[in-house]
């Protein structure tokens, strides 16, 4: 039979880009579908606006740092609305460059909500097209849970359109999302508390760069509050909202910022007029070739649930163009030594196993850990100290982890994780000249093991 496309790619997110102008420039004929922005979440409302709100609640530690090196500056004073018109404006530039990528590269593009009709078939604004295959990357929505008064509660979402910062801010999760945005709001001026229901947040990170960024963050003045979560919420006359926690406590706030977690976006999608299957999750369940289980629909990133990460989506996205239209480019993604920035004030970077997971991998476990107070703070009143660690197997001197947690941790992980992908050894680090005078040169000076 003959189709209207090669392939039919639904989301204009990170991965189906990738995998619509990779596809499009290997010869094959592609449409992509976008119902909301171009780009997704990473380049609307995620990594990319994000680490612009970063940025800007980082400037408040360096104007009070400032005058221990001379500076005398007017009074700082903080406008989050320009900060807001002009990460609209960044946004709306990038959406641009989105659309001429796909557009230039030949891709049909699409805009609207795009449901699968059937195996081979897409209807979107009333049109039906056909495709020999269908890629399927919706990405993920925020997740606020079902307690009274939700309503009144923001997600990331809503967080990058806020018209005013509020004074007072609570914010709700322990994963990375969480934790960057009690950032972002305290740098910022608001008096921030971050909400946990665990003993500590990071799940899933080492376990000394988890307890020494509660320190640092707590140093800092944000209020962590393990161990508790929210029962319900009541908006006041004044528009200040009441936190009841579980425990009986009462909170006041201006705001409760939810970032408990994503589900996929799978709404009206139309999965039903196919035979693809969902894993116990909800997420797509996909083969190691990111087929369905349906043989024409294929599906990557955020709504497989594997890693949520842009670079991922972008790895799936590539591998899925390559194996369809110039398999003999095609590689399997490798999910090992992946690594990854938390972007809190101060970073976290991190690469390969935690010192947790290497024991519980059965390796003989060698650590390697430095604190210091970094260079930069040497003039000042600052007494903030940076992490660097390193998880090492003793039987075969090969790195297995690198950790840090400090300014620009996720800049100088980069590096570090071509090392661990190439295989290594704690005596390449040592023979490795360090860049003075760096904190990143820590990683090729530690000598001793730690006890
Ligand atoms: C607040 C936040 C911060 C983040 N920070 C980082 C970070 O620092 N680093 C990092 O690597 N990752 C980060 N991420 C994760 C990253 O954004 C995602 O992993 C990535 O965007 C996933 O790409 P994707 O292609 O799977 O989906 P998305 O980028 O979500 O794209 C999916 C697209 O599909 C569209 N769509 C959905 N359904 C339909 C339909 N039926 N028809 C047409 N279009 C549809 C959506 O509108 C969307 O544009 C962050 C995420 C969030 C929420």
């Amino acid at each position: 039979m003959a189709y209207d496309f090669d392939l039919y790619v639904i989301g204009a997110g990170s991965g189906g880009v990738r995998a619509a102008r990779f596809a499009a420039g290997f010869g094959a004929r592609v449409a992509v579908a976008e119902s909301r922005y171009l780009g997704g979440t990473c380049v609307n409302v995620g990594c990319v606006p994000k680490k612009l709100l970063v940025y800007g609640a980082h400037y408040a530690e360096d104007f009070e740092q400032a005058s221990a090196y001379g500076w005398t500056a007017g009074e700082a004073s903080f406008d989050w609305a320009t900060l807001i018109a002009n990460k609209d404006q960044e946004i709306n530039r990038l959406n641009g460059i989105y659309r001429n990528l796909l557009v230039n590269s030949g891709v049909a593009l699409h805009e609207g909500h795009a449901k699968i009709t059937g195996p081979h078939e897409v209807e979107i604004n009333g049109q039906r097209h056909t495709a020999e295959h269908i890629l399927v990357a919706t990405g993920g929505w925020p997740v606020i849970p079902q307690i009274p008064g939700r309503e009144h509660a923001i997600s990331s979402n809503e967080a990058f359109f806020l018209k005013e910062l509020p004074k007072r801010v609570l914010v709700v999760g322990g994963g990375y999302i969480a934790v960057e945005f009690a950032g972002i709001f305290h740098g910022m001026g608001a008096q921030t508390s971050l909400l946990y229901r665990g003993e500590l947040f990071l799940r899933g990170f080492d376990a000394a760069v988890r307890k020494h960024l509660a320190e640092e963050l707590t140093r800092r003045g944000l209020d962590l509050q393990f161990n508790a979560d929210i029962q319900r919420i009541d908006k006041q006359a004044d528009g200040s909202l009441e936190v009841t926690l579980k425990d009986g406590r009462t909170l006041m706030t201006d705001c409760v910022f939810y970032a408990t977690g994503r589900r996929p976006m799978l709404d009206n999608l139309g999965l039903e007029n196919t035979a693809v299957a969902l894993d116990e999750k909800g997420f797509v369940k996909v083969n190691e070739k990111y087929e369905t289980t349906e043989p024409s629909i294929l599906a990557i990133g955020d709504v497989i649930g594997r890693v949520q990460l842009t670079p991922v989506a972008l790895a799936e996205g590539m591998a899925v163009a390559r194996r369809l239209f110039k398999p003999e480019q095609y590689r399997l993604v490798d999910y090992r030594m992946i690594p990854t920035a938390v972007f809190s004030l101060p970073n976290i970077g991190t690469v390969g196993l935690t010192e947790e997971q290497a024991r519980e991998e059965g390796h003989e476990v060698q650590i390697f850990e430095s604190r210091f107070r970094p260079m930069k703070l040497s003039l000042t009143d600052c007494q903030e100290r940076t992490l660097m660690k390193l998880v090492v197997d003793a039987r075969t001197d090969k790195v297995l982890g690198c950790h840090m947690v400090g300014p620009d941790a996720g800049e100088i992980v980069q590096g570090l994780a071509i090392a661990l992908k190439a295989g290594a050894s704690k005596r390449d680090f040592d023979e490795t000249i360090g860049v003075h005078p760096t904190a990143a040169e820590e990683f090729v000076t530690m000598r001793t093991p730690a006890a």
